[in-house]
């Protein structure tokens, strides 16, 4: 498969001042800490972790919305981190973003029309009746009715919200979307909507997604690909079987555990992984591996540098932890 998104090293790290004028530095927060992955054209990359683990500051610094303080970024060939101004412009066309709260991202004085025509008028792509008719079309496409371009985000429920989003974030044809647990704001009977139309606009349109969200049972539907993150770092990827068949980062295993499985005698058969322990300040991670002090496996050598490396343990398979 071609590769569309290469991420190398990627570090988002935010330095931590304490208050005054005579104000000091007190340490770093590496909120994405050396992480490396590759999207592939077409695919979906699921990106797991609970909330605060750095999965959003990853999808962002990917697009540049969110400066990397290092690392590459490659899209296609092009490395995104060096460009500015009209270069990073005309890259942007091509990534988009849909946000978790369709009730916050919509601009609630602008219309309908207005909003999913903003990104037209914003690279003056089309003007006049072109773009409404553009804008009628993008409407149609995720599943709205294309009359309700005079009307306003309140006017609409949270799904309908989440497609008026999906609909201005197509509007530039773009290749890549990272979508940022766009339906954990949405009742539990929409979700499934939601997802079935973000599949449906993938095949149609050949978009290749970063699906972030904060448990496995999410993204299990939609992903090639999983990624799981633990406080800043990518601690196991593999495609989507074997990482739900044979996870092999006792985090991960903990997070399947976490997920109800239907069959009644599989679900009392089966063992528990319960995490315990506290998760460490990002501020002032021990050193060693940063999963040690809720590890149900952590040994002398878990506590110790270095750190566990991100190791590839079978064709496509990566794991960080000593054990494996
Ligand atoms: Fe657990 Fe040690 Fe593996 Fe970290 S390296 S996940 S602490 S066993
Ligand atoms: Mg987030």
């Amino acid at each position: 498969a071609r590769t569309l998104i290469k991420v190398e090293n990627l570090q988002v790290h935010f330095p931590l001042y304490q208050g005054g004028i005579f104000s000091r530095q007190m340490g770093v927060l590496k909120a994405v800490d050396n992480v490396n992955f590759t999207i592939y054209q077409g695919e979906t990359l699921g990106l797991v972790g609970e909330s605060g683990c750095g999965k959003s500051t990853t999808g962002r610094a990917i697009l540049q919305l969110q400066a990397p303080t290092g690392g590459q970024v490659y899209f296609e060939e092009r490395e995104l981190t060096q460009l500015s101004g009209e270069n990073l412009r005309q890259m942007r066309r091509q990534m988009q973003m849909i946000f978790q709260d369709p009730y916050a991202s919509l601009n609630p004085r602008m219309t309908v029309g207005d909003i999913v025509a903003e990104p037209l008028a914003i690279y003056d792509l089309a003007q006049g009746q072109g773009k409404m008719a553009r804008v009628r079309e993008l409407l149609d496409i995720v599943g709205l009715n294309p009359s309700f371009i005079h009307r306003y985000p309140h006017e609409f429920s949270g799904g309908q919200r989440q497609r008026i989003a999906i609909a201005r974030a197509l509007a530039l044809n773009p290749a890549f979307i990272v979508c940022d647990e766009p339906i954990a704001a949405l009742d539990v009977s929409i979700q499934a909507q939601i997802i079935n139309l973000m599949q449906a606009l993938q095949r149609e349109f050949n978009l290749t997604y970063l699906f972030i969200a904060h448990d496995l049972s999410v993204v299990r539907h939609i992903s090639d690909r999983v990624a799981v993150m633990y406080l800043g770092k990518i601690v196991e990827l593999a495609d989507h079987r074997t990482l739900y068949e044979t996870p092999q980062h006792p985090y991960t295993q903990a997070l399947l555990s976490a997920v109800p499985i239907p069959d009644p005698d599989l679900e009392a058969q089966r063992q528990r992984i319960i995490l315990t322990g506290d998760v460490p300040s990002p501020l002032n991670p021990p050193p060693g591996c940063n999963f040690q002090t809720r590890c149900p496996y952590a040994t002398e050598r878990c506590g110790q540098a270095p750190e566990p490396e991100f190791r590839e343990i079978a064709p496509g398979h990566f794991v960080a932890c000593h054990l494996v």
